[in-house]
Protein backbone atom coordinates (compact mmCIF):
# COMPACT_ATOMS: atom_id res chain seq x y z
CA UNK A 1 0.00 0.00 0.00
CA UNK A 2 1.23 3.37 -1.04
CA UNK A 3 -1.23 5.43 -2.73
CA UNK A 4 -4.68 5.99 -1.03
CA UNK A 5 -7.15 8.22 -2.00
CA UNK A 6 -9.49 10.58 0.78
CA UNK A 7 -12.73 11.68 -0.67
CA UNK A 8 -14.26 14.70 1.08
CA UNK A 9 -12.47 17.33 2.54
CA UNK A 10 -14.06 18.39 5.53
CA UNK A 11 -13.52 18.12 9.31
CA UNK A 12 -12.47 14.07 9.06
CA UNK A 13 -11.40 14.09 5.56
CA UNK A 14 -8.72 16.77 6.34
CA UNK A 15 -7.35 14.92 9.52
CA UNK A 16 -7.27 11.50 7.50
CA UNK A 17 -5.24 12.75 4.65
CA UNK A 18 -2.78 14.70 7.40
CA UNK A 19 -2.26 10.91 9.31
CA UNK A 20 -1.70 8.97 6.20
CA UNK A 21 0.74 11.48 4.64
CA UNK A 22 2.39 12.50 8.10
CA UNK A 23 2.67 7.98 8.19
CA UNK A 24 4.61 8.03 4.69
CA UNK A 25 1.59 7.64 2.32
CA UNK A 26 1.05 9.38 -1.07
CA UNK A 27 -3.00 10.90 -0.98
CA UNK A 28 -4.71 12.45 -3.37
CA UNK A 29 -7.81 14.52 -1.17
CA UNK A 30 -10.54 14.86 -3.46
CA UNK A 31 -13.76 17.10 -2.93
CA UNK A 32 -16.20 18.66 -5.42
CA UNK A 33 -15.04 22.17 -3.88
CA UNK A 34 -12.22 23.68 -4.46
CA UNK A 35 -12.70 25.84 -1.95
CA UNK A 36 -13.32 23.15 1.00
CA UNK A 37 -9.22 21.71 -0.88
CA UNK A 38 -8.18 25.27 0.34
CA UNK A 39 -9.52 24.65 3.78
CA UNK A 40 -8.57 21.52 3.91
CA UNK A 41 -4.88 21.95 3.59
CA UNK A 42 -4.59 24.98 5.29
CA UNK A 43 -6.01 23.73 8.38
CA UNK A 44 -3.51 20.48 7.92
CA UNK A 45 -0.81 22.98 7.84
CA UNK A 46 -2.19 24.66 11.07
CA UNK A 47 -2.21 21.29 12.75
CA UNK A 48 0.94 20.26 11.51
CA UNK A 49 2.54 23.31 13.00
CA UNK A 50 0.46 22.51 16.46
CA UNK A 51 2.78 19.60 16.49
CA UNK A 52 5.66 20.80 15.56
CA UNK A 53 5.53 23.48 18.72
CA UNK A 54 4.49 20.08 20.98
CA UNK A 55 7.85 18.36 19.35
CA UNK A 56 5.80 15.55 17.85
CA UNK A 57 7.25 16.20 14.32
CA UNK A 58 9.88 18.58 12.51
CA UNK A 59 9.73 21.24 10.11
CA UNK A 60 11.36 18.73 7.83
CA UNK A 61 8.42 16.40 8.32
CA UNK A 62 5.78 18.88 7.78
CA UNK A 63 7.23 19.64 4.25
CA UNK A 64 7.84 16.12 3.19
CA UNK A 65 3.99 14.96 4.59
CA UNK A 66 2.34 18.45 2.67
CA UNK A 67 4.53 17.44 -0.22
CA UNK A 68 2.78 14.02 -0.90
CA UNK A 69 -0.49 15.37 -0.63
CA UNK A 70 -2.30 16.52 -4.29
CA UNK A 71 -6.03 17.69 -4.24
CA UNK A 72 -8.22 17.45 -6.92
CA UNK A 73 -11.81 18.01 -7.81
CA UNK A 74 -11.75 14.73 -9.94
CA UNK A 75 -12.72 11.70 -8.83
CA UNK A 76 -12.03 9.63 -11.69
CA UNK A 77 -8.65 11.39 -11.84
CA UNK A 78 -7.73 11.28 -8.24
CA UNK A 79 -8.74 7.56 -7.52
CA UNK A 80 -7.15 5.85 -11.16
CA UNK A 81 -4.14 4.54 -9.63
CA UNK A 82 -4.78 4.05 -5.92
CA UNK A 83 -4.62 0.98 -3.64
CA UNK A 84 -6.98 2.17 -0.69
CA UNK A 85 -9.93 4.43 -0.76
CA UNK A 86 -11.11 6.27 2.74
CA UNK A 87 -14.34 8.20 1.65
CA UNK A 88 -15.14 11.09 3.98
CA UNK A 89 -17.75 12.68 2.53
CA UNK A 90 -21.12 14.10 3.31
CA UNK A 91 -23.06 12.11 6.05
CA UNK A 92 -26.14 11.11 3.19
CA UNK A 93 -26.57 7.91 1.82
CA UNK A 94 -27.46 8.77 -1.42
CA UNK A 95 -24.12 10.87 -1.88
CA UNK A 96 -22.04 8.05 -0.37
CA UNK A 97 -23.66 5.26 -2.95
CA UNK A 98 -23.02 7.42 -6.22
CA UNK A 99 -19.67 8.00 -4.91
CA UNK A 100 -18.93 4.30 -4.53
CA UNK A 101 -20.13 3.30 -8.17
CA UNK A 102 -17.94 6.27 -9.93
CA UNK A 103 -14.74 4.24 -7.39
CA UNK A 104 -16.12 0.72 -8.63
CA UNK A 105 -15.52 1.91 -12.11
CA UNK A 106 -12.80 3.75 -11.35
CA UNK A 107 -10.11 2.02 -9.09
CA UNK A 108 -8.00 -0.48 -10.07
CA UNK A 109 -9.81 -4.25 -9.51
CA UNK A 110 -7.46 -5.31 -6.42
CA UNK A 111 -8.13 -1.72 -4.63
CA UNK A 112 -9.75 -1.69 -1.01
CA UNK A 113 -13.05 0.56 -0.83
CA UNK A 114 -13.43 2.35 2.25
CA UNK A 115 -15.89 4.72 4.04
CA UNK A 116 -15.47 6.74 7.40
CA UNK A 117 -19.32 6.71 7.59
CA UNK A 118 -20.69 7.31 11.27
CA UNK A 119 -24.30 5.51 10.58
CA UNK A 120 -24.37 4.36 7.02
CA UNK A 121 -24.84 0.41 6.33
CA UNK A 122 -21.19 -0.71 5.08
CA UNK A 123 -23.26 -3.59 3.70
CA UNK A 124 -25.45 -1.19 1.38
CA UNK A 125 -22.30 0.52 0.30
CA UNK A 126 -21.09 -2.58 -0.53
CA UNK A 127 -23.75 -3.67 -2.61
CA UNK A 128 -23.73 -0.92 -4.30
CA UNK A 129 -20.37 -2.32 -5.56
CA UNK A 130 -18.87 -5.23 -8.03
CA UNK A 131 -16.58 -5.83 -5.03
CA UNK A 132 -18.36 -6.09 -1.53
CA UNK A 133 -15.62 -8.39 -0.16
CA UNK A 134 -12.98 -5.05 -0.71
CA UNK A 135 -15.59 -2.81 1.14
CA UNK A 136 -15.13 -1.84 4.70
CA UNK A 137 -15.29 0.64 7.21
CA UNK A 138 -12.91 3.14 8.67
CA UNK A 139 -14.29 4.97 11.23
CA UNK A 140 -11.77 7.25 12.41
CA UNK A 141 -12.29 9.52 15.17
CA UNK A 142 -12.49 13.45 15.38
CA UNK A 143 -9.93 14.80 15.88
CA UNK A 144 -8.49 12.20 13.57
CA UNK A 145 -4.59 13.25 14.07
CA UNK A 146 -5.16 12.89 17.99
CA UNK A 147 -7.83 10.15 18.37
CA UNK A 148 -5.68 7.04 18.39
CA UNK A 149 -9.37 4.48 17.82
CA UNK A 150 -10.08 3.44 14.22
CA UNK A 151 -13.17 1.44 14.19
CA UNK A 152 -12.97 -1.51 11.43
CA UNK A 153 -16.36 -2.56 10.07
CA UNK A 154 -16.91 -5.65 8.54
CA UNK A 155 -19.46 -5.45 6.03
CA UNK A 156 -21.52 -8.28 5.34
CA UNK A 157 -19.70 -10.01 2.62
CA UNK A 158 -16.15 -8.16 3.86
CA UNK A 159 -13.13 -10.68 3.60
CA UNK A 160 -11.08 -11.76 5.84
CA UNK A 161 -7.79 -10.99 4.11
CA UNK A 162 -9.36 -6.99 3.42
CA UNK A 163 -10.12 -7.08 7.48
CA UNK A 164 -6.24 -7.94 8.75
CA UNK A 165 -4.69 -5.50 5.52
CA UNK A 166 -6.87 -2.94 6.85
CA UNK A 167 -6.08 -3.81 10.33
CA UNK A 168 -2.07 -3.49 9.10
CA UNK A 169 -2.82 0.11 7.64
CA UNK A 170 -4.38 1.46 10.91
CA UNK A 171 -1.78 -0.23 12.95
CA UNK A 172 0.89 1.78 10.19
CA UNK A 173 -0.74 4.99 10.90
CA UNK A 174 -0.14 4.50 14.93
CA UNK A 175 -3.74 3.78 15.19
CA UNK A 176 -5.62 1.06 17.44
CA UNK A 177 -7.87 -0.65 15.20
CA UNK A 178 -11.17 -2.48 16.57
CA UNK A 179 -12.64 -4.52 14.40
CA UNK A 180 -16.36 -5.02 14.75
CA UNK A 181 -19.54 -5.66 12.72
CA UNK A 182 -22.05 -3.72 10.21
CA UNK A 183 -25.27 -3.35 12.69
CA UNK A 184 -26.89 -0.03 13.48
CA UNK A 185 -24.47 2.64 15.09
CA UNK A 186 -21.77 0.10 14.90
CA UNK A 187 -20.04 -0.09 18.68
CA UNK A 188 -18.72 3.72 19.15
CA UNK A 189 -22.15 5.16 18.70
CA UNK A 190 -24.47 2.96 19.46
CA UNK A 191 -23.08 3.13 23.00
CA UNK A 192 -21.97 6.96 23.15
CA UNK A 193 -25.52 8.35 21.63
CA UNK A 194 -27.91 6.47 23.85
CA UNK A 195 -25.70 8.35 26.70
CA UNK A 196 -26.29 11.84 24.74
CA UNK A 197 -29.86 11.16 24.29
CA UNK A 198 -30.48 10.79 28.04
CA UNK A 199 -28.53 13.42 28.86
CA UNK A 200 -30.74 15.73 26.52
CA UNK A 201 -33.50 14.01 28.33
CA UNK A 202 -32.40 14.64 31.62
CA UNK A 203 -32.48 17.93 30.34
CA UNK A 204 -36.25 18.20 28.77
CA UNK A 205 -37.26 16.47 32.19
CA UNK A 206 -36.09 19.31 34.57
CA UNK A 207 -34.04 16.63 36.42
CA UNK A 208 -30.70 19.03 36.20
CA UNK A 209 -29.43 22.28 34.29
CA UNK A 210 -26.74 22.00 31.48
CA UNK A 211 -23.70 22.57 33.38
CA UNK A 212 -24.69 19.98 36.15
CA UNK A 213 -25.72 17.44 33.83
CA UNK A 214 -22.13 18.27 32.24
CA UNK A 215 -20.41 18.07 35.75
CA UNK A 216 -22.08 15.26 36.70
CA UNK A 217 -20.35 13.16 34.58
CA UNK A 218 -16.66 14.85 33.86
CA UNK A 219 -16.19 14.79 37.90
CA UNK A 220 -18.30 11.68 38.28
CA UNK A 221 -17.21 9.52 35.96
CA UNK A 222 -14.11 11.27 34.51
CA UNK A 223 -14.99 11.86 31.27
CA UNK A 224 -13.20 14.69 29.87
CA UNK A 225 -15.95 16.14 28.59
CA UNK A 226 -20.14 16.43 29.29
CA UNK A 227 -22.34 14.89 27.64
CA UNK A 228 -24.13 17.80 26.39
CA UNK A 229 -21.14 19.69 25.25
CA UNK A 230 -19.56 16.65 23.77
CA UNK A 231 -23.03 16.83 21.66
CA UNK A 232 -22.73 20.46 20.47
CA UNK A 233 -19.07 19.58 19.07
CA UNK A 234 -20.13 16.42 17.20
CA UNK A 235 -23.19 18.17 15.93
CA UNK A 236 -26.96 18.39 17.00
CA UNK A 237 -27.85 17.42 13.23
CA UNK A 238 -25.32 14.59 13.05
CA UNK A 239 -26.52 13.13 16.53
CA UNK A 240 -29.92 13.26 15.73
CA UNK A 241 -29.32 11.42 12.31
CA UNK A 242 -27.57 8.89 14.17
CA UNK A 243 -29.92 8.51 16.59
CA UNK A 244 -32.93 7.78 13.26
CA UNK A 245 -30.64 4.93 11.79
CA UNK A 246 -29.91 3.54 15.09
CA UNK A 247 -34.31 3.86 15.69
CA UNK A 248 -34.77 2.79 12.38
CA UNK A 249 -33.02 0.22 12.43
CA UNK A 250 -32.84 -1.48 15.36
CA UNK A 251 -36.09 -0.96 15.66
CA UNK A 252 -36.40 -0.50 19.57
CA UNK A 253 -38.12 2.85 21.22
CA UNK A 254 -35.27 3.28 23.36
CA UNK A 255 -33.44 4.65 20.56
CA UNK A 256 -36.37 7.56 20.12
CA UNK A 257 -34.60 10.96 19.67
CA UNK A 258 -35.55 13.21 22.63
CA UNK A 259 -38.17 15.66 21.20
CA UNK A 260 -35.95 18.83 22.74
CA UNK A 261 -33.07 17.68 20.52
CA UNK A 262 -35.78 17.51 17.62
CA UNK A 263 -36.48 20.49 18.00
CA UNK A 264 -33.18 22.15 18.53
CA UNK A 265 -32.11 20.87 14.78
CA UNK A 266 -35.07 22.34 13.23
CA UNK A 267 -34.29 25.71 14.55
CA UNK A 268 -30.70 25.88 13.10
CA UNK A 269 -29.29 25.24 16.96
CA UNK A 270 -26.51 22.56 15.89
CA UNK A 271 -23.94 23.31 18.18
CA UNK A 272 -20.42 24.80 17.73
CA UNK A 273 -21.02 25.03 14.06
CA UNK A 274 -24.03 27.52 14.12
CA UNK A 275 -22.22 29.44 17.31
CA UNK A 276 -25.35 27.91 19.49
CA UNK A 277 -26.23 24.61 21.21
CA UNK A 278 -26.36 23.51 24.63
CA UNK A 279 -23.79 26.05 24.95
CA UNK A 280 -23.14 29.36 23.00
CA UNK A 281 -19.89 29.47 21.68
CA UNK A 282 -17.85 32.68 20.24
CA UNK A 283 -16.31 32.58 17.12
P1 LIG B 1 -17.96 17.72 6.41
O1 LIG B 1 -19.30 18.28 6.09
O2 LIG B 1 -17.04 18.51 7.27
O3 LIG B 1 -17.17 17.40 5.03
C1 LIG B 1 -17.75 16.70 3.99
C2 LIG B 1 -17.02 17.07 2.70
O4 LIG B 1 -17.47 16.19 1.67
C3 LIG B 1 -17.31 18.50 2.21
O5 LIG B 1 -16.08 19.19 2.04
C4 LIG B 1 -18.02 18.28 0.88
O6 LIG B 1 -17.72 19.28 -0.10
C5 LIG B 1 -17.50 16.93 0.46
N1 LIG B 1 -18.34 16.23 -0.50
C6 LIG B 1 -19.68 16.15 -0.57
N2 LIG B 1 -20.07 15.40 -1.63
C7 LIG B 1 -18.93 14.98 -2.25
C8 LIG B 1 -18.67 14.20 -3.40
N3 LIG B 1 -19.65 13.69 -4.12
N4 LIG B 1 -17.38 13.99 -3.75
C9 LIG B 1 -16.36 14.52 -3.01
N5 LIG B 1 -16.56 15.28 -1.90
C10 LIG B 1 -17.83 15.52 -1.52
O7 LIG B 1 -18.23 16.26 7.03
P2 LIG B 1 -17.35 15.47 8.13
O8 LIG B 1 -17.79 15.88 9.50
O9 LIG B 1 -15.92 15.54 7.73
O10 LIG B 1 -17.92 13.99 7.92
C11 LIG B 1 -17.47 13.19 6.85
C12 LIG B 1 -17.81 11.74 7.14
O11 LIG B 1 -17.17 11.34 8.36
C13 LIG B 1 -19.29 11.47 7.35
O12 LIG B 1 -19.61 10.21 6.83
C14 LIG B 1 -19.43 11.47 8.88
O13 LIG B 1 -20.52 10.69 9.33
C15 LIG B 1 -18.12 10.84 9.27
N6 LIG B 1 -17.65 11.12 10.63
C16 LIG B 1 -17.71 12.39 11.13
C17 LIG B 1 -17.22 12.65 12.42
C18 LIG B 1 -17.24 14.05 13.00
O14 LIG B 1 -17.01 14.20 14.21
N7 LIG B 1 -17.47 15.08 12.19
C19 LIG B 1 -16.67 11.61 13.19
C20 LIG B 1 -16.58 10.33 12.62
C21 LIG B 1 -17.09 10.10 11.35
Amino acid sequence: MKKIAVIGSGTMGNGIAHVFAQNGFDVALIDISEEALKRALATIEKNMDRQIKKEIITETDKQAALGRITTITKIGEGAKDVDLVVEAATENETVKLDIFRQLDEVCPPEAILSSNTSSISITKIGAATKRADKVIGMHFMNPVPIMKLVEVIRGYSTSDEVTKTVFEISKQLNKVPVEVNDYPGFVANRILMPMINEAIITLHEGVAGVEEIDTVMKLGMSHPMGPLQLADFIGLDVCLSILRVMHDGLGNPKYAPCPLLVNMVMSGNLGVKTGKGFYTYNK
